[in-house]
């Protein structure tokens, strides 16, 4: 196989890495980071004023610091985010990973009961909460662990939490018992858990946001649920908010600002440049027969920079490659990506961090949670989507401060092959439209406050529009339209394998609701299937689905059953009168098609930062930093180690041509069919990826089907294909 090979579904493993993108929460400790250089004179005078009246409040925080936590002093400006914090003021933090931003929220959510008693407002239990919200369940979890120890009351909410404890955490919070809680932010699509929000004695205090460059359309992992955290923050009337990051422009910070009222006084940055990290160029080369060349130069390079590296590819395919090219030259390497089970990630990422393998080759999917401190090369095979993502990806070498290396080898087709990426997020209008009028059609008769239910999972098959886009267009119709409002999912469909104990329950508990569920369980081999609504209905005898979801659950929990539930389907709740006809409608569709086309060019444009941030006449520290709207300490024009300072010359963008045989392959495509709406279809029968509608006009069957995914580097040839539309 070779690595310009793509399954059917590459585009589909690239959407599942997509999702794994929150990745920069490590508690590494700090490599030495500077003061930004400049801080808006505003910022600075605002401060002074408000340090009097912020004195006891910053003495009663260092006193949380050195007691609770054993810190002897703040790091860069968590003091000053603190003091705004308890001041009330709503606040962005934007630090580097590893550079301390839980404490931000985590001191003033401890200090909110201190400062009731002497300022003699509140009672303690009208102490109050702070919620996080945090996409990351994993670290979510090691954090309230963390909290624990320390003895400070934190809990989490999220998907693995039994019915039980669920229980005890709200009864907890309706005492004001508990300081800190951690919820995804899907969880604030769950109406009772808003409703139980609202109702908490003291109210919410503090309301953390994590990963808060997720709510900006302008971020790189822009995600629609985080743009309803605003919404949230003000139906439960928090009483402050804070932001937090590690990668966010200046365009990111304005979004974040706009959102949640931050006054720009109120953003607290420091610089990402890291002195002992070196970033190096190498344009490799990408003619078949130069391949070899191209690792060769790898070798070189992992043979004079021992260590432990990370190699960052673009696809799957390429993890696996690049490891077993590695191994077979006596390389302790490893692929990594969102493709493999569970279980083969996780002794991947232990060994890498015990030292049994040297060299991870991955894609984005790597790195979260990923707490390494000696990571001496990170090397890049392709190129990152965005100069944010590249920013985490490299921010993971050299935590512990001592001369780390970073290493792009490019091949010029890498720079077009993320544009194929790029683009692939559009769907056609006709598409899109489809997908519109379907959605109607199941909200049809529904009333006002009615809910109705969709399958988002068949509806990307249906209408040929990935999941990313998929979710945006709700949102949109929930957060710019306000037709609807997203409620709680729900699965449709249990299934369960029964224990010996399963049936001796039968036996002996005669209630209802294990009456219907046995009576309704139809065996399939080892499983049963269960229809929860068939169960409910069961005998007319006012069962809810709630009432044998639970009681699956209960099974599940005794060991009885082995559940799994299936067929989520996403519900919707109707907020006012949808478009009837068929002109009202065609005109949310004309919106929603004009946002996704911006999001796509907005998308290209993120693909080129790369590429100018590479190929400038630069120190390419400094222009990194000039990205996030900082420079190098002391304002510095030169880092004085990246290849830009070593050789003083830029890299030179590859031209790509267009090869005769390429060409004529270009027009076969054309003649085989006479779709022109939709150029990423055309590069997708090229390709040899399936699709509904690859399938449905019968091109899966054509010559023409796979006709460049043999060429080498299809991808300069799709970006031609994409020209002729
Ligand atoms: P971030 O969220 O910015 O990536 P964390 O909040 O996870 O970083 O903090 C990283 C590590 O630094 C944690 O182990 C934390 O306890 C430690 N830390 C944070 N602030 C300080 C401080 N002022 N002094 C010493 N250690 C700190
Ligand atoms: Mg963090």
């Amino acid at each position: 196989m070779s690595d310009n090979e793509y399954d059917d579904d590459v585009f589909d493993h690239l959407e599942l890495d997509d999702d794994d993108v929150f990745d920069d929460i490590d508690e590494d400790e700090l490599v030495a980071l500077e003061r930004p250089a400049k801080r808006a004179k505003t910022e600075a005078s605002e401060v002074e004023r408000n340090l009097a009246l912020g004195d006891s409040h910053i003495a009663l925080a260092e006193r949380i610091l050195s007691n609770q936590f054993g810190f002897k002093a703040f790091r860069h400006e968590q003091a000053a985010a603190i003091q705004h914090i308890l001041k009330g003021d709503n606040v962005l933090v934007i630090f580097p990973t590893g550079a301390g931003k839980s404490l931000c929220y985590q001191i003033p959510a401890i200090a909110f009961p201190e400062l009731d008693g002497p300022e003699g407002t509140r009672e303690p239990a009208e102490a109050g909460v702070t919620i996080v919200v945090s996409p990351l369940i994993a670290l979510m979890k090691d954090q309230v662990d963390v909290l624990k120890k320390r003895g400070i009351p934190a809990e989490s909410i999220d998907s693995s939490k039994t019915w039980e404890e669920l229980q005890m955490i709200y009864r907890a919070l309706a005492r004001s018992q508990l300081r800190i809680l951690y919820c995804a932010p899907e969880r604030l699509n769950n109406e009772g858990f808003v409703e139980t929000v609202k109702r908490i004695p003291g109210g919410i205090r503090l309301l953390a946001v994590d990963e808060a460059h997720c709510v900006s359309e302008w971020g790189h992992s822009f995600r629609p649920d985080y743009l309803k955290v605003a919404r949230f923050v003000d139906e439960i009337k928090a009483g402050r908010v804070v932001c937090l990051t590690a990668t966010a422009t200046p365009k990111v910070a304005e979004d974040i600002c706009k959102a949640f009222s931050i006054q720009p006084a109120y953003v607290f940055r420091t610089t990402p440049y890291r002195p002992n990290v070196s970033l190096d160029i190498m344009l490799g080369f990408h003619v078949k027969s130069e391949r070899d060349k191209r690792f060769e130069e790898l070798f070189r390079f992992l043979r004079a920079n021992p260590g432990p590296t990370l190699i960052y590819v673009a696809m799957q395919q390429q993890s696996e490659i690049h490891a077993k090219v590695l191994a077979a030259q006596g390389f302790k390497a490893a692929p990594f990506h969102a493709g493999l089970k569970t279980e083969v990630k996780q002794r991947t990422q232990d060994d890498f961090l015990s030292g049994k393998v040297d060299i991870v080759c991955a894609t984005i999917a790597f790195g979260m949670g990923i707490d390494k401190p000696d990571i001496r090369n990170v090397v890049h095979w392709d190129l990152s989507n965005t100069v944010e993502e590249y920013s985490q990806q490299i921010g993971r070498a050299g935590r512990d401060g001592k001369p780390s290396k970073c290493m792009f080898y490019l091949a010029p087709s890498a720079f077009y092959l993320r544009e194929v990426f790029a683009r692939g997020d559009l769907p056609s209008r006709s598409s899109l439209a489809g997908l519109v009028f379907d959605i109607f059609k199941e909200a049809l008769g529904v009333p006002v406050g009615g809910v109705f239910k969709t399958n988002h999972y068949r509806q990307q098959k249906d209408f040929d529009i990935r999941p990313s886009p998929l979710s945006i267009i709700y949102a949109t119709l929930e957060l710019h339209f306000g037709f609807i409002r997203a409620t709680t999912p729900e699965y449709s469909t249990y299934k369960f394998e029964a224990m010996p104990s399963y049936f001796g329950i039968i036996k002996q508990h005669k209630s209802l609701v294990i009456d219907a569920i046995y009576k309704n369980a139809k065996k399939k081999l080892k499983w049963y299937d269960l229809d929860v609504y068939e169960a409910a209905s069961y005998k007319n005898t006012g069962l809810t689905r709630g009432d044998i979801v639970a009681k699956l659950n209960q099974l599940d929990q005794q060991g009885h059953i082995r559940l799994k539930a299936s067929g989520l389907m996403n519900r919707y709740i109707v907020q006012k009168a949808l478009p009837r006809t068929h002109e009202d409608k065609e005109k949310v569709v004309d919106k929603l098609y004009k946002d996704l086309t911006d999001r796509e060019k907005d998308a290209l444009q993120r693909c080129k930062e790369v590429m100018s941030l590479i190929t400038g006449s630069k120190c390419f520290a400094l222009s990194l930093a000039q990205h996030f709207g900082m420079g190098l300490p002391k304002d510095k024009e030169k880092c004085g180690h990246c290849s830009f300072c070593l050789t003083g010359k830029p890299i030179q963008p590859p031209k790509l041509t267009v090869t005769p045989t390429m060409a004529s392959s270009i027009q076969k495509v054309l003649e085989a069919t006479n779709v022109r709406d939709d150029p990423r279809f055309l590069a997708r029968v090229a390709y040899g990826i399936r699709s509904p509608r690859v399938t449905a006009l019968k091109l899966d069957k054509s010559p023409v089907f796979r006709s460049l995914a043999h060429h080498d580097f299809e991808v300069s040839q799709s970006k031609s294909l994409l020209d002729y539309c």
